[in-house]
């Protein structure tokens, strides 16, 4: 069976390569990866924020509530696009509008709901905090709706930066130890503008 690409997990942490599921997400026209309800549950798969036992359980609810599912997908999207608006936000001062009212609420809204569907499960000696396995399409998402709370209630954001390849809008954080990192990806970012750097340079000693 052909399966859609998935975009590579580069950011180090699950709501961020959530919200990096849409390409060249700094222009007009970003590309969409999660095109439809079962690629987000492959998605979720290998971003392990579901397992392969449940997600078949999810792509047979996905399969019998196949508008529903789509109109679910429809608005997770929307609520990834304010995430990433906001998270935008929360970057030095000057690199992107402040967020909107609506924006805000839509992502409390979102994390608010997905914790409570959180479980905590007894262990020795830590409990740890966990979601039911119910099979259908939210399950994909609570993980990653939580994970978002993680990080804007944590120590983690202020490592947040966003990909210097005009354009790309990539969101990772930045654990270097001299905090240096610039690209989502050096493998495809970085080389890309290096490689574009070097070609500017070639052309203008040529024009001497
Ligand atoms: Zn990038």
């Amino acid at each position: 069976m052909a399966r859609t690409r998935l975009p590579r997990r580069v950011s180090g942490v699950l709501c961020l390569n959530f919200v990096n599921t849409a390409d060249y997400h700094a222009t007009d026209r970003p590309v969409e990866y999660l095109v439809d309800p079962d690629v987000l549950v492959d998605w979720a798969v290998d971003a392990a924020a579901l397992d392969v036992g449940l997600a078949a359980g999810v792509r047979a609810w996905v399969g019998g509530h196949r508008e529903r599912a789509e109109a679910q997908l429809a608005g997770l999207l929307a609520r990834r696009e304010a995430l990433y608006r906001v998270l935008l936000s929360l970057l030095p001062p000057g690199t992107s509008p402040a967020a909107e009212d609506r924006d805000l609420r839509l992502v409390a809204d979102w994390v608010a709901d997905a914790r409570g569907h959180a479980v905590l499960v007894p262990g020795r000696p830590r409990w740890r905090w966990d979601w039911p396995a119910e099979a259908t399409l939210a399950r994909a998402w609570w993980p990653v709706a939580a994970s978002a709370g993680d990080l804007l209630t944590g120590p983690g954001l202020e490592h947040l930066g966003v990909c210097d390849n005009p354009g790309c809008g990539g969101l990772y954080l930045d654990t270097s130890k001299n905090h240096s990192r610039r690209w989502c990806s050096m493998e495809v970012c970085g080389n890309a503008v290096k490689s574009r750097r070097h070609s500017a340079r070639v052309r203008a000693g040529r024009g001497r």
